[in-house]
């Protein structure tokens, strides 16, 4: 039969030679490529105990942020929800109570928040359609588990801390998003 393309190769079932026949010179081969790679650097990381450094624009546990003056930005309008393409957050919106101004910024705020970070892609795009500045990407991994309920991530593993030293800092991460290095030069 003619064949198609000029691919085809000629198999032939020589015979083997004693060198070939007794597997002692393919086993001294094999052992010898063994050997040179315990020479050679590593290229596996022993997480967690050694962590690789990550890009500076690299997406991972959200954080949702305070203002200034401690109080929680988001306003639960959802907007971040429409845009997941996982549909892995959820809100319950509850309206300010008189006496919690210095709680919430807006007058409607989400007495519930979840991610699920099993479903979660972490495309950023949560983050850029937040209108109030709230909701962010951070550079923090998240945790491994073997409980499926755990990856739902509430207010209180989102929501950083009132102390400054709790606060999470963006600001690096978004200076890189505006400011890449690859952007052309003006
Ligand atoms: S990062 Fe993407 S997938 Fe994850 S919650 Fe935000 S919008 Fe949804
Ligand atoms: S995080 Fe932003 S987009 Fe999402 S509900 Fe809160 S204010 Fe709206």
């Amino acid at each position: 039969m003619q064949p198609l393309t000029n691919r085809s190769k000629l198999v032939v079932n020589k015979k083997m030679n004693f060198w070939e026949r007794i597997y002692l010179p393919a086993i001294l081969k094999g052992m010898w490529t063994t050997l040179k790679h315990f020479f050679r650097k590593k290229n596996t990381v022993n997480y967690p105990d050694e962590k690789r450094p990550f890009a500076p624009v690299w997406r991972g546990w959200h954080v949702l942020k305070r203002d200034e003056a401690g109080r929680e930005r988001c306003t639960a309008c959802g907007l971040c929800a429409v845009a997941c393409p996982a549909e892995a957050i959820t809100m319950t919106a509850a309206e300010r109570e008189k006496g919690e101004e210095g709680l919430y910024r807006e007058e409607k705020y989400a007495a519930v928040y979840e991610i699920n970070m099993l479903r979660c892609i972490f495309c950023g795009l949560c983050e850029e359609a937040c209108p109030k500045e709230a909701i962010f990407l951070t550079d923090r991994i998240v945790p491994s588990d073997y409980v499926r309920q755990n990856f739902i991530f509430g207010k209180n593993l989102l929501v950083e801390g009132v102390e400054p030293e709790k606060r999470i800092d963006v600001s690096m991460r978004q200076k890189h998003i505006q400011e890449p290095k690859w952007a052309v030069q003006q």
